[in-house]
């Protein structure tokens, strides 16, 4: 092991790295005059000549510039000078120690109040008022946000409070747990008449109490399964407050598949981390996973029953504390991702709540990453999940794609189960997120039955008059229909109005906003003249590197044990 001396910095070095943060967090904006030297030299405790010697340092590095008789200056920071005021400021993060697949990062880094126009708040009326003095605040980008919220216990509760307080305009809330007691102790947002009530709902309501001007949609659910993943494709971030591998894989897959960035966080009692994981930039989730770890997830799958009631097992001790801390600076990345300010994908900052220690170090991207995949374009049908029968979506798909062509689920539907006791078989068909462990077991002689799974729908099928809904699809879901050659993906967006409306909670008088699109007929001729075929992304104001335009050859499939 190599061992590294520790770098201590002089007392200069270290007023320098103050000042230099203060212009890097814009509370020091281009152009503004340093307080004289006499102020600094009190502010910081501190002589003339050490304080010299910081501005001396800082002037080299170009952070600040000399007028004569008049003062010091704070400069304008850009692509020249980020490099050297990161370094300054004492973040461990210069461009030089991106990893090396990292594209320049998201956005351009905002030169504090160059294009922000001058506005006077008024801070008796607008509870924004104070966000106005930040320099890269960007009020009609943090008003007009989508962010999803998986996950409302300790970290979730954190992420909202923090997100309806900084005013971001929409957020969807997903959980699909209720509350009990034990959350009391570490959930700013629930109260004990709220036992037994869902999270993801009281949850909303509590954001929207914090601040009505946010628009809140919250889905008591399953996160791997009861959310159309035309949902993450109209969000801006993710950010998931998760407690398990399982579903935190699955909202990596998802949010590569339509290309949108997420911000993990884990928290175990005073440890936590948190990171941000953006499609094509550096590593995804799952490139952070051990050998390990597939394997045991594998393993999981192996008896799919068994691994959905373990998920809901697994419970991690953590304090109100280290969920504040980590929910806040998941918070923070997601309102940097908003505002266009740089993030730092594929790594991963720990935070150490026992010795106060917060180290960052990069995730090595996987080239064998199973979840690099994003879907090319998305063709928009007036279908919805409800209507569409998988007869209907296989003749669009064979109308496209040609004879061959197949549907591709992304849940198992259990077809059979059969006892290896009695050998009864019975005939269902269901998704397996809706076939409990103990339904699993047979009937007459109590043995855990063999299941029979399927998720590639050929034609072959004798249930091809079955609805998307009924085996599993949720609404404004995007399907996968292949030849063996190509890809085609299809979105339910006649589930659109419905699915995503952001108006739970919202005053009675307040007038609804007309539907985005025509009420559907009943779909079982979907005119190909309704389909609209739209690249990438449907409305976002991140500028995210497309990954690919066309499907890679890779289904992603959690690995089976081989
Ligand atoms: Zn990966
Ligand atoms: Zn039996």
């Amino acid at each position: 092991m190599k061992i590294q001396p520790i770098a201590r910095k002089t007392l200069a070095e270290t007023v320098a790295g103050k000042l230099a943060a203060s212009i890097l967090d814009g509370s020091l904006q281009p152009g503004a005059h340093l307080p004289p030297e006499r102020e600094l030299m009190g502010q910081f405790g501190i002589s003339r000549s050490t304080l010299r010697e910081a501005l001396k340092g800082l002037e080299e590095n170009n952070l600040i510039e000399s007028r004569p008789h008049v003062g010091w200056f704070a400069r304008a920071i850009d692509e020249s000078n980020m490099a050297q005021a990161k370094e300054m400021a004492g973040g461990a993060a210069d461009t030089a120690s991106r990893p090396a697949t990292n594209e320049p990062p998201t956005g351009p880094f905002r030169v504090p109040m160059a294009d922000k126009a001058i506005h006077i708040p008024n801070l008796k009326k607008d509870r924004l008022g104070t966000f106005e003095f930040i320099s890269w605040w960007e009020r009609e980008k943090v008003q007009n946000a989508r962010v999803m919220v998986i996950g409302a216990g300790a970290l979730g509760n954190e992420v909202i409070k923090n997100l309806s307080l900084m005013g971001i305009g929409n957020l969807f809330i997903v959980d699909f747990d209720k509350v009990e007691a034990a959350n009391l102790s570490r959930s700013i947002l629930f109260r004990e008449g709220d036992n037994n009530r869902s999270k993801a709902e009281i949850a909303a309501a509590r954001a929207k109490s914090i601040n009505p001007d946010v628009h809140v949609q919250y889905l008591n659910g399953d996160i791997t399964t009861q959310l159309g993943l035309g949902i993450f494709r109209r969000m801006d971030v993710v950010i998931g407050c998760l407690d398990n591998r399982e579903a935190r894989l699955a909202v990596n897959r998802f949010c590569y598949w339509v290309n949108k960035p997420w911000v993990d966080g884990a928290i175990q009692e005073l440890l936590g981390l948190v990171r941000v994981f953006v499609p094509g930039q550096g590593a995804c989730y799952e490139c952070t996973l051990t050998e390990q770890a597939l394997r045991d997830l594998s393993m999981r799958y192996s008896c799919p029953l068994l691994a959905r009631q373990n998920i809901l097992l697994g419970k991690v001790p953590t304090t109100p504390t280290i969920a504040s801390i980590i929910g806040a600076m998941q918070s923070q990345e997601a309102l940097k991702l908003i505002n266009g300010i740089p993030v730092e994908p594929g790594k991963v900052t720990h935070f150490n709540g026992m010795v106060n220690e917060m180290h960052t170090t990069a995730y090595s991207p996987r080239d064998d990453c199973e979840s690099h995949w994003t879907y090319g374009d998305i063709t928009e049908l007036p279908a919805r999940a409800e209507r569409t029968t998988l007869a209907d979506l296989l003749r669009i798909a064979r109308a496209d794609l040609g004879p061959d062509a197949m549907i591709e689920l992304d849940q198992e539907l259990i077809t059979s189960l059969e006892c290896p006791n009695c050998h009864t078989v019975e005939k269902i068909l269901r998704p397996l997120s809706e076939v409990t462990f103990e339904a699993g077991h047979c009937p007459t002689c109590g043995v855990l039955r063999e299941s029979t799974l399927t998720h590639i729908i050929t034609g072959e099928e004798d249930f091809l008059h079955r609805t998307l809904a009924s085996v599993g699809v949720p609404s404004l879901h995007i399907l996968r229909a292949h030849n063996g050659v190509q890809y085609r993906f299809y979105e339910l967006t006649g589930d659109l109005a419905e699915a995503l409306h952001f108006r739970h909670f919202e005053p009675k008088h307040v007038a609804l906003a007309p539907a985005t699109h025509e009420p559907q007929p009943a779909t079982k001729n979907i005119p190909t003249s309704g389909r609209v075929r739209i690249k990438g992304e449907a409305k976002s104001d991140l500028t995210i590197k497309h990954v690919s335009a066309e499907p890679v050859g890779s289904r992603v499939k959690v690995r089976k044990s081989s």
